[in-house]
């Protein structure tokens, strides 16, 4: 028995980047029809030429004034920073030392991690995400749990335990430790379900030449398995692993050593990039995770959106939590506008929903599954509700321009804006 349903609302999806491909890039349905069939995308059209042809028997949900996005793509987070998102530090250093390494200690405990785990989830679709590539902490608990979870949900998600035999006392793996527990987590996790598995080394100075050696051998020994970590965030960052690697022609290259720059790549920030590295990115497929408001929290600097463009590098958008301020991609995607006003090289809205949606989805590799409503994705999507706070509804009050109500709902929204979520057709969030 097939499961079918259909919802007739508001639709925006993106087909291709409007930068290259011009608005026509978002298809906007003011009146739509979205069909779902057994968790997939089985038709997205204007309501006046779809309907007809919906059987007779086909349940349709009415949401008027409420508009139908594909689900939002989280392109880098930490699910064990989601208790100290929010506190007050100096630059990213510093900030990793008085706040980051105590929150995360405390993963080693199963409970804690299984609690914080239905928490970082819950918030998740409580702000739209379908799909987050995530950073566990260096215990495989904390990563288990978090697998546990989004499973028993079918969320599609991508995680790994975090790589550091270089790391501070209580967050400190060993190079067989890093390699056995993320092979085991890849054979107990990987392809289940929707889930993916990342390999996770943190950032090129908290692990050893042989751990980041290992782990570039594990990402060349599975095909199914991605890489993500943090490159570039901040400048004394930068300056010492110049000094740790005087060979290396940048940081980039540091990780190029070690076979883990590649198209199942994605590397966070980004923010202080050479040209060579963003050419070698763009060459290889690697792609960035962009994280505007965690780049403005710890005061890391303003990515260079224009330059990764000139470049031809893909990249997505990435909350960051705990150093990000918000798990609102929308609210992230106001922040990437912003930043790129301080560039001088202006994000149009359409874009800024496009890299939340199927831009995001890109990065990550996963555009033939989910990022549109494109027959045969993922039912991963979303219902924005423009009328969510008194503002929006005065502010959107007649307006009918599909820019200009997404840019008011990423400026002025953020949890609050999202009615409904779903994963693979099926509500998982519902606005209180
Ligand atoms: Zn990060």
């Amino acid at each position: 028995m097939s499961d079918v349903r259909a919802y007739r609302a508001g639709l925006v999806h993106c087909l291709d980047d409007p930068r290259s491909a011009g608005p026509d890039a978002c298809v906007h349905h003011p009146d739509g029809l979205l069909l779902i069939e057994n968790g997939h995308v089985a038709a997205c059209g204007d309501w006046n030429a779809l309907s007809p042809t919906l059987a007779a028997d086909v349940p349709v949900e009415h949401l008027p004034g409420q508009i139908l996005t594909p689900g939002f793509v989280d392109a880098h987070v930490h699910f064990p920073q989601l208790d100290m998102i929010a506190s007050f530090s100096g630059q990213l250093l510093d900030w990793l030392e008085s706040h980051t390494f105590p929150a995360e200690r405390a993963f080693a405990d199963r409970a804690h991690a299984d609690d914080a785990a239905r928490a970082f989830l819950d918030e998740l679709l409580r702000n739209g995400t379908t799909t987050a590539m995530v950073f566990g902490s260096v215990h495989r608990t904390s990563v288990d749990a978090l697998f546990e979870a989004a499973l028993a949900r079918d969320m599609r998600l991508i995680a790994g335990k975090a790589l550091m035999d270089r790391g501070p006392d209580g967050l400190r793996d060993s190079v067989d430790q890093g390699r056995d527990e993320t092979e085991a987590l890849i054979a107990d996790w990987s392809r289940h379900g929707r889930l993916g598995y990342a390999v996770t080394p943190r950032y090129a100075l908290s692990s050893s030449p042989e751990q980041l050696t290992a782990a570039g051998e594990i990402l060349a020994r599975h095909d199914h398995v991605w890489m993500q970590t943090h490159l570039a965030e901040n400048p004394r960052e930068v300056a010492l692993v110049a000094e740790a690697f005087p060979d290396a022609r940048d940081y980039l290259d540091v990780y190029d050593r070690f076979g883990l720059v590649t198209d199942r790549s994605v590397f966070a920030h980004c923010v202080h990039m050479t040209d060579r590295a963003l050419h070698r990115m763009a060459g290889c497929g690697a792609a960035i995770a962009h994280c505007p408001t965690s780049n403005l929290f710890l005061g890391s600097g303003l990515f260079d959106l224009a330059r990764a463009d000139a470049h031809g590098v893909s990249f997505g958008l990435g909350t960051d939590v705990g150093a990000g301020v918000s798990f609102s991609v929308l609210r992230t995607a106001a922040a990437a506008c912003d930043v790129a006003q301080m560039k001088a090289s202006p994000l149009n809205p359409l874009r800024a929903f496009y890299l939340a949606t199927l831009g995001g989805a890109r990065a990550l590799g996963l555009a033939d599954r989910i990022g549109s409503f494109q027959t045969g994705r993922e039912a991963d999507f979303v219902a924005l509700d423009p009328a969510a706070t008194p503002l929006l509804a005065r502010r959107l009050r007649g307006v009918t321009d599909i820019a200009e109500i997404l840019f008011a709902l990423m400026v002025l929204g953020d949890d609050r804006v999202i009615s409904r979520t779903w994963l693979a057709g099926a509500v998982a969030h519902r606005r209180n």
